[in-house]
């Protein structure tokens, strides 16, 4: 099982999940409407999303993503990829820094996927 969740690679915005709003503006994902890379309308969505000028989008196309703090040491971020960075944006401003929302204690994220933690 925890060959598939590496093989599937965890959160894919800005790779394998876009949003394009109502208006035709393009967003990393449905989190990222405060970015807009640009508009179907003006630009073909294949350029809009191959366009790895924005730092955010080559960040979250690089592999692994340069990722901060907890998320860039955390032994599960090949089925995670950082979680969702549009909340480490929101609350500290830093698209990169570690995911305030992971509830995973230390302990858990060192333990392999399925194992029990000991209360
Ligand atoms: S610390 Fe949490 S959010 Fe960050 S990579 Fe690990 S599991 Fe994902």
């Amino acid at each position: 099982m925890r060959q598939r969740l590496v093989n599937w690679g965890g959160n894919a915005t800005g790779v394998g999940v876009a949003n394009i709003d109502n208006l035709g503006n393009v967003h990393p994902d449905t989190m990222w409407w405060h970015v807009t890379l640009g508009n179907v309308r003006e630009r073909a969505f294949g350029d809009i999303w191959a366009d790895r000028s924005v730092p955010l989008m080559a960040g979250l196309a690089a592999s692994p993503r340069p990722l901060q703090g907890r998320c860039a040491n955390c032994p599960q971020v090949d089925i995670c990829n950082g979680n969702t960075r549009a909340r480490a944006a929101a609350v500290t401003g830093n698209p990169w820094a570690e995911d305030p929302g992971c509830y995973l204690t230390d302990e858990e994220l060192a333990l392999p996927l399925g194992a029990e933690v000991a209360a």
